[in-house]
């Protein structure tokens, strides 16, 4: 499925179903990711899932996962559990997302045991790199953009597509957005942040990852060039790498995708869905 570039961000204020609801702002949309204060409380935890990180500035993030439930609930609590705390409902807007089927190498999607310990050993560096951004106390995530190349070309996969790899040897959903580009093509960062991971990857191949505070992180992946080392500072205008066709890739093309940690666990965000 087939999307022209589109500039019509879906970020604003969202307010919630209950009337004194603290007002948050971002995409209340399956995939999107929502940012608040806390105001008068110190706690918030999302129901059914884990306590949410809060900052001594009462800042919180919340990523909504592609099948976040369409009725967000937040507790808010002044002292922590069991203290005062009240419950709050945010509506997700619900998506339904395509199926491709997907003909690559067959060692791309039947790993050797060589392979299978290079796939773990390359997403163990990339746990370890969230792990450590899930403590950077920047807000850049806050003022994302649509990066250059998205102007100038087309979206060739959309955020949460469903994938039939070699006919049902392995499927997965894709946690990113794929921009058909010609290699060599620049490819700038969505943002302000710092450089976490730039290494080529197994499946991903040349793939930076940029922290841009709370957890939050863009990755740029299946690139021909890197061209920016792990702890540089990076902003909207750095060219963190070019457009290549590395990794598990059917052509050249760039693969951006988003994410946030909570707690332990990585939530796949679609980065049109950032874009202030
Ligand atoms: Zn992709």
């Amino acid at each position: 499925m087939i999307f022209g570039a589109c500039n019509t961000s879906l970020y604003a204020s969202v307010r919630g179903v209950e009337p004194d609801a603290p007002v948050l702002s971002g995409a209340a949309r399956q995939g999107g990711m929502l940012h608040g204060q806390t105001g008068q409380y110190r706690y918030v935890y999302k129901i059914g899932d884990e306590k949410i990180r809060v900052s001594h500035d009462k800042i919180f993030v919340v990523g909504l996962g592609r099948d976040e439930p369409a009725e967000l609930k937040l507790l808010f609590c002044k002292f922590g559990l069991p203290g005062r705390c009240d419950t709050f409902t945010y509506a997700i807007e619900q998506r339904t997302y395509p199926t491709q089927n997907l003909t690559v190498a067959d060692a791309m999607v039947r790993y050797a045991p060589e392979i299978q310990k290079r796939v773990d050993s390359d997403a163990a560096a990339v746990s370890a790199a969230r792990r450590k951004a899930a403590d950077d106390n920047a807000t850049h995530f806050m003022d994302l953009s649509l990066s250059d190349i998205l102007a100038r070309h087309r979206i060739s996969t959309v955020f949460g597509a469903a994938r039939n790899y070699n006919n049902g040897a392995r499927f997965s959903s894709h946690n990113g957005i794929d921009i058909a580009a010609p290699t060599g093509t620049q490819v700038h960062s969505i943002g302000r942040g710092t450089v976490i991971y730039a290494d080529d990857n197994y499946l991903s191949g040349n793939m930076v990852i940029v922290s841009h505070g709370r957890g939050v992180t863009s990755v740029y992946a299946h690139m021909d060039k890197i061209m920016v080392a792990v702890g540089d500072t990076v902003d909207n205008k750095t060219v963190v790498g070019m457009v290549g066709n590395t990794g598990r890739s059917t052509g050249p093309h760039l693969h951006l995708g988003a994410s946030i940690m909570h707690g332990g666990r990585v939530i796949q965000l679609d980065p049109l869905l950032l874009m202030n």
